[in-house]
């Protein structure tokens, strides 16, 4: 009990972060999505967080991942997100039991899901993911890279092309935050412009999501700040 008023909590103080980052900038808060992360973190807190109103959780680890998605199969509406990075040898798992794939960044990855979604699912709907800062550490495509890339992403018949996803650097000066944030946001309107399905901008975790909101998110992805500290 005291763990689902944690969550309650918790969620209510993400909403009003949402909700003051969105007043900012003149938005509407429905115009963002709240996408709880849900990696290393059980079933069961999965289940207080539908149970709080949630209905849309991101995970990272693909065999953690359906071991959840099977033991929460009976809650139908719940969309499931792969945000992390994705092995060829995984694709099968993840075209059979996600909803969403956020960390699209080469072609090859990208074959393998359409090829694998079983013909009884909607599309899955996917995000490139872009790195921004060129990080090393992260996944994810040059920006440059971005218009080459959607353009075979948008031909596969079982995906659809709904936007981009990034992790912009933690550690970033302010400059520097704001101009990969402001990048980040040009190119998703392009984006836009070119493709009807385009409508997501998956962009802001527990730290950064007002700026994020500021800048155009249409999707934080909230782990810690819902579910408390990974280890
Ligand atoms: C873990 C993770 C998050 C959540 O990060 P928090 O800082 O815990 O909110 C968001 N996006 C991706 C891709 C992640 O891997």
């Amino acid at each position: 009990m005291a763990q689902s008023l944690t969550l309650k909590t918790q969620l209510a103080s993400v909403e009003q972060q949402i909700e003051q980052a969105c007043q900012q900038v003149q938005r509407a808060p429905d115009s963002v999505r709240l996408l709880a992360v849900s990696k290393t973190k059980p079933a069961s807190m999965v289940l207080e967080a539908y149970q709080a109103g949630l209905r849309e959780f991101g995970e990272n680890y693909v065999q953690e991942a359906v071991d959840k998605i099977t033991e929460l199969a009976e809650y139908e509406d719940i969309q499931w997100h792969f945000i992390g990075p994705l092995q060829s040898n995984k694709t099968r798992l993840v075209a059979e039991n996600f909803a969403w794939v956020q960390s699209i960044d080469r072609l090859k990855i990208a074959r393998r899901l359409s090829e694998q979604r079983p013909q009884h699912l909607p599309p899955l709907q996917v995000l490139i993911q872009v790195n921004i800062d060129d990080e090393d550490s992260k996944s994810g495509i040059p920006l440059q890279q971005l218009p080459q890339l959607a353009t075979e992403v948008s031909q596969l018949p079982q995906l659809a092309l709904r936007g981009i996803m990034s992790i912009p650097a933690a550690n970033a000066s302010e400059q520097q935050q704001q101009q990969s944030f402001t990048a980040l946001a040009d190119a998703f309107h392009a984006l836009k412009q070119q493709y009807d399905d385009v409508d997501t901008l998956s962009l802001g975790m527990s730290n950064d999501l007002a700026t994020a909101i500021r800048h155009g998110s249409t999707m934080i992805r909230i782990g810690s700040s819902l579910f408390g500290k990974r280890q």
